[in-house]
């Protein structure tokens, strides 16, 4: 009698959840509906729906390279993290964007000595849970990578005293030392279950060791089964593994795209951390002139260490109106390259290399009339380098 008694509750627990996942699903692609397992992870759907807003755009706020805890065992570098959350809140103040994108280098692992990284990760996502707006992140190089001694520390002044856990966190994670690095799938399992408003997701097995490929449909506010524009997310790599996009994620993305937009008829933007090596093939050589739009161009691309597919994917698609990387500080252009645009966002935090001044690229997708906009919000309010994407 006990074993049925469960039985039942089982079923009728599997019957809500189902209930559930239907429901959340309203407004998004059917074709991942019949896929049970996939249903029953809400908070890993693999196509969550956002709507924009009535009569509104939608618009979105890319947040790059922020590099939390960076210098974590000195006092320079948790003030760097103050100023980082300062910048994202200027800039969510002044844009109210409908979403947030974590393009990558949240956090600097490499100088972070806890168990558990998601304490800083969590400091970095904090300015736009406490709005409620909803967000997606995916890795970039410095994420997951694991902790680097420094060699001074090894010269006559010794070791400094490294403080566990970080200074001004309300995590309640692991909290002892650790020099190992917090792995992709922690860190994105961390970020999913303690927060309702993360779109993001740890992406098809299959992909492994790249974890932040997933796609997000929003869909026009008349119509929910009307998608305005699908975002997708790829992981580039670096850190616990090479720098690159690979095969199997270039073809994941050709699927993905046949399926849910075969017709080419919605726009697709597309977001992740290295620039792929085209960037270099369309880099201005001095200052930023058009075709190309931008502010600074003060350094070289760093790209990824291979090509294997992706570009040549995107390149065939009209659909595909703009790739968004981060990584480079000191670069913050859009450069048409052949029928879409490869764009840099605007170092955002006061983490990592460059003294730049900060700010977030603001992307805005509108329907009627269609279009796609693109502008540079500075931490002190400035705006400028307008470009138009689509239309
Ligand atoms: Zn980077």
């Amino acid at each position: 009698m006990a074993v049925s008694l469960s039985v039942l509750f089982s079923f009728t627990l599997l019957f809500f959840h189902l209930l559930l996942a239907v429901q959340s699903d309203q407004g998004c692609h059917k074709t991942h509906n019949h896929h049970l397992r996939r249903s029953l992870q809400l908070r890993n759907s693999p196509e969550k729906c956002l709507r924009a807003r009535p009569g509104e755009p939608f618009k979105i706020a890319l947040f790059a390279d922020l590099h939390f805890g960076e210098d974590a065992w000195t006092d320079w570098g948790p003030r760097q993290d103050v100023n980082s959350i300062r910048v994202m809140s200027a800039v969510l103040d002044a844009e109210s964007p409908d979403f947030v994108i974590y393009l990558g280098d949240v956090i600097t692992a490499n100088n972070i000595p806890v168990a558990n990284a998601s304490s800083y990760w969590d400091q970095a996502i904090s300015p736009t849970r406490t709005r409620g707006i909803p967000w997606a992140s995916v890795f970039g190089n410095h994420d997951d990578a694991p902790f680097e001694w420094p060699l001074e520390w090894f010269s006559a002044p010794g070791i400094p005293q490294v403080r566990c856990p970080a200074a001004n966190s309300s995590f309640s994670g692991e909290e002892e030392c650790s020099f190992r690095g917090t792995h992709r799938l922690q860190l994105m399992k961390d970020e999913i279950e303690q927060n309702a408003l993360s779109y993001s997701s740890n992406g098809p097995k299959d992909l492994w060791p790249s974890i932040s490929n997933y796609v997000l449909q929003v869909s026009s506010p008349q119509d929910a089964q009307s998608p305005l524009v699908y975002l997708y997310f790829l992981d580039s790599g670096g850190g616990s593994y090479p720098e690159v996009i690979s095969n199997a994620q270039a073809e994941w993305f050709r699927r993905q795209s046949e399926k849910i937009n075969p017709d080419l008829s919605i726009p697709e933007l597309i977001f992740w951390h290295i620039p792929s090596k085209a960037y270099s093939g369309v880099a201005p050589w001095f200052g930023v002139r058009k075709p190309c739009v931008g502010s600074i161009n003060k350094e070289k691309v760093a790209s990824q260490e291979a090509e294997f597919g992706i570009m040549g994917l995107l390149e065939k698609r009209p659909s595909v109106k703009a790739v968004f990387v981060g990584h480079n500080h000191g670069l913050d252009w859009c450069c048409p390259h052949k029928k879409l645009w490869l764009c840099f966002a605007r170092h955002t935090g006061y983490g990592g290399y460059g003294s730049w001044a900060r700010g977030a690229r603001i992307i805005e997708v509108s329907k009627q009339p269609s279009s796609i906009k693109s502008w540079i919000r500075m931490e002190n309010g400035n705006v400028h380098s307008e470009v138009l994407l689509s239309s």
